[in-house]
């Protein structure tokens, strides 16, 4: 178990992606950034993780190969327990529509991949704030 979050308590963000060379890549940034990361590429273990773990923030790949990551989504706010945590969707399919279909289905934000990783950092701080404490470096992203 997990200490009592503190004021200064990293935010914690689960990661839904099944492509292991962007869930790589996803976790070591967020890391990097000061951010405790959960990683998960399967949907059904999202559901259950989210419920468990109560992440701050989730990042949403839409493609996913047990269920769609807008199912997921869909499934997650319609629970109680787990509707009032922002889900940011991140996809390859940058096609007109999919933001539309993303946010319809209750995700909160859309990331189109190739990511730049500046604007996402920025975003996903605006959504769980900066944490205090990136462990090294003058990487930290301000606002
Ligand atoms: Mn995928």
């Amino acid at each position: 178990m997990l200490g009592a979050p503190s004021p200064h308590a990293a935010k914690r963000i689960l990661v839904v992606e099944d492509n292991e060379l962007n869930l790589k890549l996803l976790n070591d940034v967020l890391e990097a950034h000061g951010y405790r990361v959960l990683t998960t590429g399967e949907g059904a273990v999202a559901i259950a993780w989210a419920r468990q773990y109560r992440p701050d923030l989730i990042l949403m790949d839409l493609q996913l190969p047990d269920i769609s990551g807008l199912e997921v989504t869909r499934q997650l706010k319609a629970n109680a327990e787990t509707a009032s945590i922002p889900i940011v969707a991140v996809t390859a399919f940058a096609m007109a529509g999919d933001e539309k279909k993303a946010l319809e289905h209750g995700c909160d934000a859309y990331v189109a991949k190739p990511i730049d990783l500046r604007k996402f950092l920025d975003l996903i701080a605006g959504f769980v704030g900066v944490p205090a404490n990136t462990g090294g470096g003058n990487e930290t992203v301000r606002r």
